[in-house]
């Protein structure tokens, strides 16, 4: 659709007030959740409500929320604004300014909408290994244990982290949400590929993570014959090569399977590699498909380290269910986005995002719009403020209906 200059002006001096925030020398960022750097964005969050004359408030948690009404009852627009480490400047950042424009949109028109843009913190699993903190802890719904103990890329735990800043690992449970919406970029190239402007999310993938662990023997690489080894990183990729073949067999079922963290000990040149640690992650829709995934992952790899006379552990650490978005709020999206002539299309979340904390609580719903080539996490990501403008319309086009603004 059709935008106006202004909105687009507008929202790219938005997204600029953002873009030196955790540069990097490669040109990418780096937003750790929990960090200084990730204050400086929430810092700028409640600088740019206030340009628009919004309150803003914090919870216990560390969250930020700017809200243009006093009402008990509101609608949620959400997203992070942490990053990966060298990761690009709109995921999550775009789903901040889309609530942001809404914001604008509903107090230019005049339009009595109770709104508030929530920024949750560290929604990546970048700093702690576990994602979705801030948005997960306020909901209760992502951490159902207590997760004070996982330990910073800079080696504090949350629980120290959390006490030197005055926070709480129990805060009370946000109430009030009408809805929850969220946009974020799509992470992917179906959008792109199919030249669709937005997307509107049906289920988001639950995510599976594994920690294996490989025993052998750490020995010296020039006097032990290559008969006598036992080597955890030849094991390893073995299995590897295993579970890209499963996760291959179980891709007719939308799931996916990808080891993204090797750690090998010592990880010296004329050392046998004695131990390895693989971190694997298994996403799907389908829980049998999933449950499938596992098993066989399981097998494979008792099964290689058993030939290979290796030490084998295996250790499941997080399952998150796949978590559907509110129909009701899908067809209402849709809706929308054809009244303004804006194309769309539904399909799955193969990422993680802060609606899945939400999806229990209220109706909840999600926007994708097309990233460049579906790179993301990355810093050359790259999505079009107009591609920004098209999502956050179709949203403040639904919540108008939704609200009887019309
Ligand atoms: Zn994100």
């Amino acid at each position: 659709m059709e935008h106006r200059i202004a909105d687009i002006q507008y929202c790219e001096r938005l997204f600029n007030r953002f873009y030196d925030i955790g540069s990097t020398e490669t040109g990418g960022v780096t937003r750790l959740g929990y960090t200084e750097t990730e204050d400086e964005m929430h810092e700028m969050f409640v600088q740019l409500g206030k340009e628009l004359g919004c309150q803003s408030r914090q919870d216990l948690v560390g969250n930020t929320y700017i809200t243009n009404t006093q009402n008990e009852e509101f609608y949620l627009i959400g997203s992070h604004l942490d990053s990966v480490i060298e990761g690009g400047r709109y995921d999550g950042v775009f789903g901040i300014l889309a609530g942001l424009m809404v914001m604008k949109w509903a107090s230019e028109d005049g339009i009595k909408l109770p709104l508030c843009v929530g920024a949750f913190r560290c929604e990546e699993s970048s700093n702690f290994g576990c994602c979705t903190i801030g948005s997960g802890l306020i909901t209760k719904e992502a951490y159902k244990q207590d997760i004070g103990s996982v330990v910073s890329k800079s080696g504090e735990t949350l629980e120290s982290i959390f006490k030197r800043r005055g926070y709480s690992l129990h805060p009370t449970k946000i109430s009030g949400i009408k809805q929850y919406l969220e946009l974020h970029i799509e992470q992917g190239k179906v959008l792109e590929e199919c030249q669709t402007s937005v997307g509107i999310v049906q289920t988001i993938a639950g995510p599976r993570r594994f920690k294996l662990y490989l025993r052998g023997l750490a020995e010296h690489s020039g006097a032990t014959p290559m008969a006598m080894r036992y080597d955890a990183l030849c094991a390893a990729s073995e299995i590897i090569l295993e579970i890209e073949r499963i996760g291959k067999r179980e891709s007719a079922y939308q799931s996916v399977a990808t080891v993204g963290v090797v750690n090998v000990h010592p990880n010296a040149m004329n050392v046998i590699p004695g131990e390895v640690e693989l971190g694997v992650d298994i996403r799907g829709i389908e829980i049998s498909s999933l449950n499938r995934i596992e098993a066989d992952m399981k097998d494979a790899a008792r099964r290689i380290c058993q030939n290979r006379s290796l030490e084998f552990l295996e250790e499941k650490t997080s399952e998150i269910l796949p978590i559907d978005m509110s129909s009701s709020v899908q067809a209402g999206l849709e809706r929308a986005a054809k009244k303004l002539g804006v194309s769309s299309r539904r399909m799955i979340s193969g990422a993680g995002h802060d609606a899945m904390s939400f999806a229990n609580l209220c109706e909840t719903g999600m926007v994708f719009v097309p990233c460049r080539k579906g790179i993301s996490h990355n810093r050359t990501e790259f999505a079009s403020i107009v591609s920004l403008c098209d999502g956050a319309r179709v949203m403040y086009e639904y919540l108008k209906g939704e609200a009887g603004c019309f």
